[in-house]
């Protein structure tokens, strides 16, 4: 692991500018391993020492795996020319890190993992490893067991491709019906268009899990967490 200047470090997190790192330094309000620093150009081992700013101690961690619950309107990407993205929600020096894995619309709401581990990503994203995900929805129009069947046989998409079997529930079926459906790969648009080829209309969709992992409902849209222990185990 690399020694790296305090005073870079920290403006990296975003505590200022290295000017004013060092003046925090000369204020004395930063110590490593509990010693209060003299120089600010200091070389530190973020992710082995104990650094802390104001009494608070923070946190470098190499990895980094979060939850949220994805808000509409926000775009599933690290930049955007136009839109806001779900980076732009977590604190800085998660941000400059992590990537969302995969894809949620920037209408959809859920679970979405965001991650620095490229490798975790790749396998969850890989289409080999089949990671099944489940939505709920809310369909323009009346889902029948005819659909459940459909959906169970493979769905051919609009480009010719078709998809693996996939589970649909109804929960509600009317003019506008509620359904969860797994699915099996993660093409763009992919539920949107399953239902688009019997002439349906998503016109709300969630999801709810992917592979072991289940959003945590007492996250509000917008909100995220840090994955336990045992949630990542599972997705390993
Ligand atoms: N399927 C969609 O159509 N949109 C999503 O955001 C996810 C799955």
């Amino acid at each position: 692991m690399k020694r790296e200047r305090l005073d870079k470090v920290l403006a990296n997190m975003g505590f200022g500018t290295r000017k004013e790192v060092k003046q925090l330094v000369k204020q004395g309000l930063i110590q490593v391993d509990g010693e209060t620093v003299q120089d600010p150009g200091m070389h530190v081992l973020p992710e082995e020492q104990e650094i802390s700013v104001e009494g608070e101690s923070i946190q470098f961690k190499r990895w980094i795996y979060v939850m949220m619950n994805k808000p509409p309107g926000f775009i599933s990407a690290t930049e955007d020319a136009r839109h806001k993205t779900v980076v732009d929600l977590l604190p800085y020096e998660w941000a400059i890190k992590v990537h969302p894995v995969g894809r949620l619309d920037i209408d959809t709401e859920g679970l979405l993992l965001l991650t620095n581990d490229g490798q975790l990503s790749h396998n969850l994203l890989s289409p080999k490893k089949k990671v099944d995900k489940e939505y709920f929805a809310r369909i323009s129009g009346r889902v029948t067991a005819q659909h459940v069947e459909e959906f169970a046989r493979g769905v051919k998409l609009d480009d010719d491709f078709t998809t693996l079997p996939a589970r649909l529930e109804i929960i509600q079926s009317g003019e506008i019906s509620e359904i969860k459906v797994t699915i099996m790969e993660g093409k763009f648009h992919q539920v949107k268009r399953m239902f688009a080829a019997f002439g349906l209309e998503v016109i709300y969709l969630k999801r709810l899990r992917m592979g072991p992992l289940l959003l945590d409902e007492t996250l509000d849209l917008g909100e995220f967490r840090e994955l336990t222990e045992e949630e990542l185990t599972a997705l390993r």
